[in-house]
């Protein structure tokens, strides 16, 4: 949904210049609008209409403020009561568009709209709006997921037949945002999203990186130092390409034996090259094509399964790997 206020209203008669807001006697009206609400909200001159009783019911915080009676001179507009916020108006815009429009606000087979996921977290935690703040985690987690297995999904399959978007530009913010507010179980997959960007991206944020986001010290120190493990058991799990050793089951060592000296000489060279945004986690596509790589079956099925048990080890560590033990319990106890 696009962002399309109105210009500002005509000045009523029942919007008094308020105190936050002396020189300005009328608010711009915001994209929440409702003709039948009762209470406006204003957030940096943007007023929103909206009903009270489902703010009181969506947030603690409002339900305990909406309990003390208001004073009888409190500000209003458009006949209704105003409560001033000192929130961004684009925060309460997404979040109260996800209030009344979830399904249709956050869809992601259109891809997720990372502001929108930011305001729902910052205002929810402020605001106490528990539903709001799962909604959010759930999202980030389908894109920055807990297990291999999901992961794999991310980056491989598709939401309800499309792609659900994971934006390079956002890994970042992800990580900043799980460190405030104490997503500890995004850190891991956070982390090695980031370790895939260049030293210079690490630094300054990859292209399209929100200007407020960059990376701590530390945080930039423990990419890097993920990056140099990460990489190492990447070779580790090239070692049977470099022993040239057909598995114990072969009926055919001999045959085998070829193909991994084949693979050794033509391939290795090219796995190994050192690259920024190299994907540690990548699995071993070229194993899935035994007739390419001329290895049996049985082979082809032993070098696979422990490729991905060595995968399975490498996501268990991400934590170890990047220095996150204190904060967070990985790999996280799904139940
Ligand atoms: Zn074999």
């Amino acid at each position: 949904m696009e962002d399309t206020r109105i210009s500002k209203r005509p000045r009523t008669d029942v919007s008094e210049p308020t105190k936050e807001n002396p020189s300005e006697s009328a608010y711009e009206q915001g994209l929440v609008w409702w003709e039948d609400g009762n209470l406006v909200l204003v957030a940096e001159y943007v007023a929103f209409r909206i009903h009270k009783s489902m703010l009181a019911r969506k947030s603690q915080i409002f339900c305990d403020m909406f309990s003390i009676p208001q004073p009888s001179n409190s500000d209003q507009y458009d006949g209704c009561p105003v409560v001033h916020m000192s929130d961004s108006a684009k925060d309460v815009s997404h979040v109260l568009s996800v209030l009344y429009d979830s399904e249709k606000y956050i869809d992601p087979k259109e891809g997720i709209d990372f502001d929108v996921i930011a305001a729902m977290l910052k205002l929810g935690r402020k605001y106490q709006m528990d539903q709001l703040v799962n909604l959010a985690v759930t999202l980030l987690q389908t894109l920055y997921p807990p297990t291999l297995f999901h992961y794999d999904k991310v980056l491989t399959v598709t939401f309800s037949g499309r792609r659900v978007a994971r934006k390079t530009s956002h890994h970042i913010s992800v990580l900043n945002l799980a460190r405030r507010f104490e997503l500890h179980q995004l850190l891991p997959p956070a982390f090695l999203a980031c370790s895939q960007f260049s030293y210079q991206e690490l630094v300054n944020g990859p292209p399209g990186n929100g200007e407020e986001s960059l990376l701590s010290r530390a945080d930039i120190a423990r990419c890097l130092t993920g990056r140099v493990q990460l990489r190492a058991r990447w070779m580790r799990r090239l070692e049977f390409v470099q022993l040239t050793t057909p598995s114990v089951w072969c009926n055919y060592p001999a045959r085998c034996r070829t193909a991994l000296e084949i693979w050794k000489k033509e391939h290795l060279w090219e796995f190994l090259q050192p690259s920024d945004t190299e994907n540690a986690m990548e699995n071993f596509y070229w194993l899935d094509r035994p007739g390419t790589t001329g290895l049996c079956e049985l082979c082809t099925r032993f070098f696979k399964d422990g490729d991905r048990k060595a995968r399975q080890q490498t996501w268990n560590s991400l934590a170890q790997i990047f220095d996150l033990e204190d904060v967070v319990e990985w790999p996280p106890q799904i139940e």
